[in-house]
């Protein structure tokens, strides 16, 4: 891109000449080697006088771009889609989808353009900008985003990446004043997302129902080659690559499950072939226990309920699977080889849900029982709507030989006798593997975590946004990037949610 030393910035003064800061990023562009059938080039529409409302300096280092960089007035105007990068190459994907359950065909980025891929020690990372305008792929839409929707997907990108969570990241959110209709009006912005890939379930969807088998067989090699070469080894590389995708998918969701997120949309065109945390949208972190919580106001049927999540991934893979038949064989034998790969995802969900939730409890050890005592917890935490978080992160407390400290824990449930029986129940657990209360705490906490990004915090900070005042979604996401450490000037963020915020309400208006 041009050189900006020299422009003026915002205050009107030269900046110094020396190396613009973000001069590093120059791009390449993998996926639009695949041809013309699976995009369309395009620029962005720009957005007059953006700003920035928040930026990852993380992300940044995954690009190659230092802290600095945003300082750069270039640097907005570009994440905004304002000017180009050089060696970029933008354009929108075309991909297709099952919406709700429901076959919705053709979808593709309404709204959303791939800029290229920066190649760092990091490694490769496509960068995308969300709300940059008009695409062929945007059908009823206007192609924006909306300040609040963007915070939100800004700041949980973030969030989920320092929990552990697998997900796409965000480089930053600029704001514009634009009108953009929602409900009511609202103001634009553009999210900058980094993934390996943006490639979805719907992408092969796409290609399968289109009859195009020749670009289904690019698609999958493109993926095999760039994300999964180990499936290039085997007897069939595509079933190879569903069993690695139903792996991906089944860590994935046994995280989201573990934190008690709840995505919200998880329709086959918001699903990433790499397992990945995908289009943060109506997505929210359980407060209060309710095992049927259903996050997306749109969701009248509660298709996306937390508890439903494991079981609609299951589902979404079947999708995927059946997109990917064409690769496996011949009629009835592709089938059959489908079905023996597809149930690798209930296995390994299984293994790695077991595995958390017993971290959770902090146990090392796998016993008999396990499973129904982490069910009599959860029922328990269902009926007196415990909340989620600080449920678990008070349990890391509770001393093994010793029930006279277990108020704190104790009274977030409302059957207290209830709560009693398990916790005996729990000690005589703890006694049956070796280890200290010391040393559980400690393991403990550093599965449980203290910060999450609940709506009331995200609803504070986009509501200081809305007024131009962006320091609450920089502190957020300062607290959000150590969210298993004890931070006592940040101890509100871990508080319960407010009255109001049982009146917030996400939904797929965005
Ligand atoms: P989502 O529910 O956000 O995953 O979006 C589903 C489809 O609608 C995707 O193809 C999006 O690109 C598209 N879409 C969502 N919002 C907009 C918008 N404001 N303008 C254009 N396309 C959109
Ligand atoms: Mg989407």
């Amino acid at each position: 891109m041009p050189s900006t030393a020299g422009a003026p910035n915002a205050s009107g003064t030269q900046l110094p000449r020396a190396a613009p800061p973000f001069a590093p990023l120059s791009l390449s562009n993998r996926f639009a080697q695949l041809g013309e059938a699976f995009f369309t080039r395009l620029p962005p529409q720009p957005l007059p006088d953006p700003y920035l409302v928040g930026f990852s300096p993380e992300a940044a280092q995954l690009v190659g771009l230092p802290p600095e960089a945003a300082h750069d007035p270039a640097f907005v105007e570009t994440f905004t889609g304002n000017r180009p990068l050089e060696g970029g190459d933008t354009l929108a994907s075309v991909y297709s989808g099952h919406q709700f359950g429901v076959w919705a065909g053709q979808l593709g980025d309404g709204r959303a353009l791939l800029l290229g891929e920066a190649d760092t020690a990091a490694g490769h990372w496509e960068i995308q900008l969300k709300g940059s305008g008009l695409t062929p792929y945007s059908r009823m839409g206007d192609g924006r985003a909306v300040l609040r929707s963007s915070i939100r997907e800004f700041l949980c990108s973030e969030a989920m990446f320092h929990l552990g969570v697998p997900t796409t990241r965000a480089l930053c959110v600029t704001g514009a004043d634009a009108p953009v209709r929602r409900e009511t009006i609202e103001t634009a912005a553009v999210v900058t997302r980094l993934s390996p890939s943006f490639i979805r379930f719907g992408h092969f969807e796409h290609f399968y129902a289109a009859e195009r088998i020749d670009d289904l067989q690019r698609l999958a090699d493109f993926v095999i080659d760039g994300h999964y070469p180990q499936c290039r080894d085997a007897a069939n590389p595509y079933l190879s690559l569903l069993a690695a995708v139903c792996n991906a998918t089944a860590d994935m969701v046994a995280h989201w499950q573990a934190v008690g997120f709840c995505h919200g949309v998880m329709n086959t065109d918001n699903m990433s072939i790499l397992g990945l945390t995908i289009d943060y949208g109506p997505f929210g972190f359980l407060d209060g226990f309710n095992a049927n919580h259903i996050c997306n106001h749109s969701d009248t049927q509660g298709r996306y309920a937390y508890q439903a999540q494991p079981n609609v991934a299951y589902w979404n893979l079947f999708c995927l699977a059946q997109a990917l038949l064409p690769l496996f064989g011949e009629g009835q034998a592709a089938v059959e080889a489908a079905q023996e790969v597809l149930p690798v995802y209930k296995t390994r969900f299984a293994g790695q849900i077991d595995l958390r939730m017993r971290a959770k409890l902090g146990l090392r050890e796998s016993h008999a029982g396990d499973e129904a005592l982490i069910n009599r917890l959860f029922r328990l935490m269902h009926e007196g709507r415990v909340d989620f978080t600080r449920l678990f992160r008070q349990l890391a407390e509770l001393r093994m030989a010793d029930p006279s400290h277990d108020a704190p824990v104790r009274d977030m449930f409302i059957d207290r006798p209830g709560f009693d029986a398990w916790a005996a129940d729990y000690r005589a657990r703890l006694q049956a593997e070796a280890g200290s209360d010391a040393e559980r705490r400690t393991a403990m906490r550093r599965v449980n975590p203290k910060y999450v990004l609940r709506n009331h915090l995200a609803e504070i900070a986009i509501r200081h946004a809305n007024e131009k005042d962006f320091s609450e979604v920089e502190t957020l996401r300062r607290v959000l990037m150590r969210p298993y450490d004890d931070q006592p000037e940040f101890e509100r963020y871990a508080d319960l949610p407010p009255d109001w915020a049982g009146q917030l309400e996400v939904s797929c208006s965005s």
